[in-house]
């Protein structure tokens, strides 16, 4: 197993056969407690986000500030000469691309991670350290399932491999690389940070077993690239565990396609059936003469639009030209949604992003609080989306010298990320530190 970290499993976990549902994850012996740390998961194979080299290590993912680069490509990062030696079989395969080409070496993270999976596929034939409960073999890939469009992407990448890796990777014929690839994307985890900032993605077959639910018990979260299981409330012996692979804002039925597009399946959990929240989500404004339904469903319809709009926008137009697309959409949604509605909350928190961007911070913390108070009201109490926002929150109340305001943001972010992420989580501790010598300078 080489410098491989050993992958952690609580006896107290098991995998079952979860009625309708396949494969599942379970409490085993005993019960479980909020907070309580169920499984840390190895990956198998994962890859550092182009723009975040030399914030990260490109092997373990740790968050540092003197890292050492590779001597040869000058372009990865490391803790230390073991984690760039752990890193080499994988590195290899981008160093002399990085060397030539620089930043236009950009092979496509997810074609770089399945290039990963293939060296390693290749230099252990045994079972690894992270297939403790379930192997890369037994994923499931949903090969069948997929439409004629995502056929077509998965071929561009195919495509891509080949153009990058065919002179480092013997590369399996075309049927098998579908596997892989589908396998990836619907079994694949977007590594990210305590903003929830993307930082990597990765492969963890042992968490392949987890089911979703939108009421789920458990949350993923990472340290370093390890990704690690935790109750978020008491979980009885036999209960099944549950995460969320989705963004829960959303209402039922938007929640339902992005499962069905992205996963393959609809959720029957007791939120789904009950269409919880869904009235506060869709809400309408309450005006003396209540808007047509036609106009309803009109700003609705425009709203979805501009999403992709908005995403599209992202990469051509400026921080102005950005902020005026989003105040304009704001205007006419203000006119028919209520505050609570989230396409209108979707487009408050991009233009908080924008004001981010472009260092308008009194108006990105106007929007960061509006948004807030509607998130606390339609998430989770213990969700990362929440927890994330007040961190953003903090920190602009910080640059805008609103000490007192920012310690109290500070701390509704760590009253989650206790739970979430472990006390002795190194961003918790990093947070307690920076709360600690700002209150000190009051
Ligand atoms: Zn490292
Ligand atoms: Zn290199
Ligand atoms: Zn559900």
């Amino acid at each position: 197993m080489g410098e491989e970290e050993e992958e952690v499993v609580l006896s107290t976990v098991e995998r079952f056969s979860s009625p309708g549902k396949g494969r599942g994850l379970r409490a085993a012996r005993g019960s479980f407690s909020r907070g309580d740390l169920l499984l840390v998961a190895q990956p198998f194979s994962a890859t550092l986000a182009d723009d975040e080299r030399g914030r990260f290590c490109d092997h373990c993912f740790a968050r540092k500030d003197k890292l050492s680069h590779c001597g040869k490509c000058k372009q990865a990062y490391y803790c230390n000469a073991q984690c760039q030696r752990a890193d080499w079989p994988s590195h290899r395969l981008d160093c002399d691309g990085l060397r030539q080409l620089g930043p236009q070496w950009t092979p496509g993270e997810r074609v770089r991670l399945v290039a990963r999976i293939l060296i390693k596929l290749k230099m252990n034939k045994d079972k690894c350290a992270s297939e403790g409960l379930l192997t890369l073999e037994e994923m499931e890939s949903h090969m069948e399932e997929l439409d004629n469009e995502q056929r077509e992407a998965i071929g561009q990448e195919i495509t891509a491999l080949h153009h990058y890796y065919s002179r480092q990777l013997e590369i399996p014929g075309n049927e098998e690389m579908v596997e892989i690839f589908s396998k990836v994307k619907c079994n694949g985890f977007t590594v990210e940070d305590e903003e929830l900032n993307h930082i990597g993605a990765a492969l963890y077959p042992s968490l392949a077993l987890l089911n979703h639910s939108c009421d789920h018990n458990c949350v993923v979260t990472f340290r370093g690239s390890a990704a690690q299981v935790r109750a978020l409330r008491e979980i009885k012996q036999g209960e099944e565990l549950f995460i969320s692979y989705i963004d829960l804002l959303y209402p039922t039925e938007d929640r339902n396609e992005r499962l069905r597009e992205m996963y393959f399946f609809t959720c029957h959990c007791c939120h789904c059936q009950s269409q919880h929240l869904d009235d506060k989500k869709l809400a309408i404004r309450e005006l003396s003469e209540p808007p047509s339904p036609e106009s309803v469903r009109e700003v609705i319809k425009y709203s979805k639009f501009m999403v992709g709009e908005f995403r599209t926008a992202k990469r051509s137009k400026t921080g102005t030209e950005l902020l005026e697309m989003c105040e304009r959409c704001l205007e006419r949604q203000a006119s028919v949604l209520s505050e609570s509605n989230v396409y209108l909350l979707h487009m408050a928190y991009q233009a908080m992003g924008v004001c981010l961007f472009v260092e308008q911070w009194e108006r990105a913390l106007d929007y960061g609080l509006q948004v807030i108070k509607q998130y606390c009201k339609l998430y989770p109490r213990l969700s990362l989306n929440v927890a994330s926002l007040w961190l953003k929150i903090g920190q602009l109340q910080t640059n805008l010298d609103h000490t007192s305001a920012a310690t109290k943001s500070f701390s509704k972010a760590l009253a989650i990320m206790e739970v979430t992420h472990g006390k002795d989580h190194p961003y918790i501790e990093e947070l307690r530190t920076a709360v600690k010598s700002r209150a000190g300078k009051i």
